[in-house]
């Protein structure tokens, strides 16, 4: 019961890339970056089993950006012409690759650190991709004319990879898809259908993210921009619920959404966001267990997994590290206050 786990990326330590950035440069290159992703995957793998966290990930170390990191990966795509443009509605402007012909993925994207995660850990391994909808908001098209065709597109490859994830052991699959909390409509329209082929054939756990962003300014301006009630998930969580989605992460913490939407995702695992990363404040056990026992109103308790509200990239190594510590001592107290 409240089994513990993560959203999804951790800080990259100092000697891997530049610290406190959501795009930060590699500190090396060529076979020695390769060794330096692997130290670093392996090194948040045991401070993940060191905290405690019941389901352990790679902490994305091994990419430079949770999107770009599956993109480079992919053929079709210019990344030496990278142009400006306006993401996630406009909300702030990125310099974005572009696709340029029909898609096609050039090899596996992540087998390396799914492999080591694998060989490394007896734990439950969880692997996060970023979701159709998220992707095709984060990449400028000269090619497919057409938003819904090129996602689907891109579904098709995550798919391939997925397929090879399971494969090498990993249990749980994850998309992430903060578009959906922007483009509502579009979500429950064709952002499952998306997801949907995106997990096709999958016999492993598969999950989705959706969240108010990293704590970047930018999101800290956008959600004082929304209100006393944050009604985003309303539209698209019907729509989860009557998915083939098993698992739904979200954000909790010090966030404006009404706890009681959360009994919109009957029959889903609910992954409860417990950990503000948009804070360098660290959540105390009872703080977090008060949250677990918010969402325990409308989560039953053998579908609740406590987790972090987004991903942590861009905060410092030693708050990711008290934070997690923070996480796994919250679900013991809220394991006593309510079993
Ligand atoms: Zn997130």
């Amino acid at each position: 019961m409240f089994e513990t786990t993560l959203a999804g990326s951790l800080p990259k330590p100092a000697w891997l890339a530049e610290p406190g950035k959501l795009w930060p440069q590699w500190r090396s290159s060529g076979e020695s970056l390769a060794r330096d992703k692997d130290d670093a995957t392996l090194l948040w793998l045991k401070l993940q089993e060191d905290a405690g966290l019941d389901i352990v990930g790679d902490g994305e170390q091994a990419r430079q950006h949770f999107v770009h990191g599956f993109l480079e990966a992919v053929e079709g795509i210019d990344f030496d012409n990278k142009v400006k443009m306006g993401i996630r509605n406009n909300r702030y402007d990125a310099m974005v690759p572009q696709v340029v012909g029909p898609l096609r993925l050039r090899g596996r994207v992540h087998a390396k650190e799914a492999r080591l995660l694998r060989a490394h850990t007896a734990r439950r391994v969880k692997f996060t991709l970023p979701g159709p909808m998220t992707i095709i908001d984060t990449i400028a098209d000269c090619h497919y004319g057409d938003r819904v065709s090129m996602a689907m597109a891109f579904a098709d490859l995550l798919n391939q990879e997925a397929r090879a994830l399971e494969a090498d052991g990993v249990d749980i699959i994850q998309f992430d898809e903060p578009a959906f909390n922007v483009y509502m409509q579009e979500a429950a329209q064709w952002g499952i259908e998306a997801l949907h082929r995106a997990i096709d054939g999958l016999r492993c756990t598969t999950a989705v993210h959706i969240c108010y962003g990293y704590g970047i300014q930018a999101n800290i301006d956008w959600k004082r921009s929304l209100g006393e009630q944050w009604r985003q998930y309303e539209t698209v969580f019907p729509a989860l619920a009557a998915s083939r989605i098993d698992q739904i992460s979200l954000e909790c913490a010090n966030s404006h959404v009404p706890m009681e939407l959360l009994k919109l995702l009957g029959g889903k695992d609910v992954l409860v966001g417990v950990i503000d990363v948009a804070s360098d404040s660290v959540e105390t056990p009872e703080e977090v267990a008060d949250t677990i026992g918010r969402a325990l109103r409308y989560v039953p308790a053998a579908r609740l997994f406590p987790c972090t509200n987004c991903g942590m990239a861009p905060m410092s190594r030693e708050l990711a590290e008290r934070k997690l510590e923070a996480l796994v001592k919250g679900a013991a107290l809220a394991r006593e206050r309510h079993l």
